[in-house]
């Protein structure tokens, strides 16, 4: 089945393209990088972003607007706007509060800052001064802030009083390389000798700053990801990212000049930076920003009283919104709504459908994933949509089906799978502008993420006849909880941390609205019972340390847990049980489990 993807609303905005294959033919990156234009010295993301647009039109047009909590005379939310103006000057002040401080090109900046104007300041005059940038989910708990701080060996954190007090304080001792913390409104549960009140640094220095030299390839962004086993891995991205953060702004979310442009993602996760911050001024247009949690009402209001012309979101918050019911959705109508895209797990053919009915356009699903640092597979306003499947691959990406890896096999060995529907691994042939160059201080699993001109994603996933592509799964373990990438082995290592506990194995429950529940099985160490009080200790505990957002939700105590007989955990087969599903292949299975 096919629907309509393209629905004409007020304005009567023509899609950016709708000749797919002739696009594709036409399209090239050297073309896109002449439209971009030479930056002074080099490549750099906030030039394109912000500087280029200083000097025209654009200066006083709306780069942000912060949707508040309090409502102005006549009903509507209150609003804080940051003109392109205004944003380059305070840009240029952080460049400046950077280099007093003595934090350089190469230097580490860490943002732990919910979806306030400072966040977006940081990012951006601190890639202007060539350091490389890593913002961090708020909602992580001390735990995943330690281990990716120490990862990337951070010299520099921006982050407010309260988010200090619960979430750093306890782990500050254990970050060596920090040499400054900046802190939004100051704080006294910071050692004074390094720590800045971000207002006071920002106010001792002038908005004249030229931006440092960087190249294509210089880094720019460091955004942590979760794998399987080990640590979380730190997806390393250059200045030249930038090409495709403007292509796919064109060819995905079909961005045009007029536009209001919302993308409901946090710029903790890979989503919120590329279209949260980089995209939308790329485009000179106007993005929304609400600092707020997911709340129905409030999101319908937000799209219908800040006019929102272009949404990019993620399926389980149209999910929520789906369960909302639609006698709360009728109470708004959207007709400068023209656009909606969502990203980051399956989109069941319900959600797209319900977009369209209640929302008056189709939700067009996309793919992509931290490495690739851009959307790569897409529905676009420029061909039908078929619900459920993720679109097909924008201009300038190659994207292929090859016959899954074995344990053992060597990266080199895939193939390429020709025939339709067959079920693979998804590959990207390697070399559009935003692929990551590394991950950090791990070369060799980096390497092992490519099979010649092949990027492997470790997706499963079939393409059919059409060129369209569908999800399967992970080829791995790791869980997706409401969009967020959560790693079993991290969570598996805080329970270990009590007591209690001998051993984890933790897995995802599919859920309907959020995808999958973090759910874990834990042996106990002698001498401890197992009875609801620990089971409500043990929560307490990974929650205190991880967060809500990685912690588990349920609790099952088992004897023991089933091992391979090399001794890791069979996460597998932990959830077929879990699920009632056939065990599969049990030959690696340890005797007796
Ligand atoms: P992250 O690196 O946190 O952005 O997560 C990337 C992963 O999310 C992908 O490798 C997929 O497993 C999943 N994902 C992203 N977009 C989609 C989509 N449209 N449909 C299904 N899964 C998706």
């Amino acid at each position: 089945m096919t629907i309509v993807s393209h629905i004409p609303a007020a304005g009567g905005t023509t899609p950016n393209f709708t000749d797919y294959d002739g696009e594709r033919a036409r399209f090239s990156w050297a073309a896109v990088d002449r439209e971009l234009g030479a930056a002074p010295g080099g490549c750099n993301i906030a030039h394109y972003a912000v500087d280029r647009h200083l000097h025209g039109p654009l200066a006083d047009h709306c780069a942000f607007r912060f949707v508040g909590s309090g409502e102005s005379a006549t009903g509507s939310f209150v609003t804080e706007r940051l003109t392109f103006a205004e944003l380059g000057s305070r840009v240029r002040r952080f460049t400046n509060v950077l280099r007093a401080l003595g934090v350089g090109k190469g230097d580490r900046v860490f943002v732990i800052l919910g979806r306030i104007p400072e966040m977006y300041i940081a990012i951006l005059g601190a890639l202007r001064n060539g350091c490389v940038v890593s913002p961090l989910f708020s909602a992580f708990g001390p735990e995943p802030l330690a281990t990716r701080i120490r990862l990337g060996a951070g010299q520099m954190l921006v982050t407010t009083d309260s988010l200090y007090r619960r979430r750093i304080a306890s782990i500050r001792s254990d970050l060596p390389t920090l040499r400054h913390v900046l802190v939004i409104g100051g704080t006294d549960a910071a050692p004074s000798s390094d720590t800045v009140d971000f207002a006071t640094a920002m106010s001792q220095v002038d908005d004249v700053a030229d931006i440092t030299p960087t190249s294509r390839d210089d880094p720019a962004l460091l955004h942590f990801t979760s794998g399987t086993t080990g640590t979380p891995k730190g997806a390393i991205h250059v200045h030249g990212a930038v090409a495709t953060h403007f292509a796919t702004g064109r060819y995905a979310l079909d961005l045009h000049p007029t536009d209001t442009f919302w993308c409901t993602a946090d710029p903790g996760w890979v989503t919120g930076t590329s279209y949260g911050v980089i995209t939308p001024l790329l485009h000179g247009i106007t993005s929304v920003v609400d600092p707020a949690e997911f709340d129905a009402e409030r999101w319908y209001r937000i799209l219908a009283e800040q006019a929102v012309t272009v949404w990019y979101t993620a399926p389980t918050a149209i999910r929520m919104l789906m369960k909302a019911g639609p006698d709360l959705a009728r109470t708004y109508a959207f007709p400068r709504l023209r656009f909606v895209a969502s990203v980051g797990e399956p989109l069941n053919p319900d959600a797209v459908i319900w977009g369209r009915d209640v929302l008056g356009h189709p939700v067009h699903d996309n793919w992509w994933q931290t490495e690739t640092g851009g959307i790569m597979i897409a529905n676009t306003p420029g061909f039908d949509i078929k619900p459920g499947s993720m679109g097909r691959p924008l201009p300038g990406v190659d994207a292929c089906i090859v016959a899954p890896r074995r344990d053992g096999d060597e990266a080199r060995d895939v193939t390429v799978v020709d025939a339709s529907d067959t079920e693979g691994e998804l590959a990207l042939r390697r070399g559009w502008p935003s692929m990551f160059r590394g991950y950090l201080n791990n070369d060799e699993r980096y390497r092992r993420c490519f099979a010649g001109d092949w990027y492997l994603t470790g997706d499963l996933a079939k393409r059919d006849e059409d060129g369209y592509f569908w999800f399967v799964g992970r080829a791995d373990d790791v869980i997706k909880s409401a969009g967020h990438l959560i790693g079993p082995f991290e969570v598996e290592n805080v329970l270990m941390q009590h007591p209690a506990v001998a051993e984890a194995g933790v897995i995802g429950v599919p859920d309907e609205t959020v995808g999958d529940i973090v759910k874990a099985f834990v042996s106990l160490s002698a001498g401890w019972t197992a009875d609801d009080a620990l089971r409500r200790e043990l929560l307490a505990h990974a929650r205190t340390r991880l967060g809500a957002a990685v912690a588990p939700k349920s609790i099952d105590f088992v004897d023991t847990l089933p091992h391979t007989r090399s001794g890791k955990i069979m996460r597998r087969l932990l959830k077929a049980r879990e699920l009632g599903l056939p065990e599969g292949d049990t030959s690696t299975l340890e005797a007796g489990r």
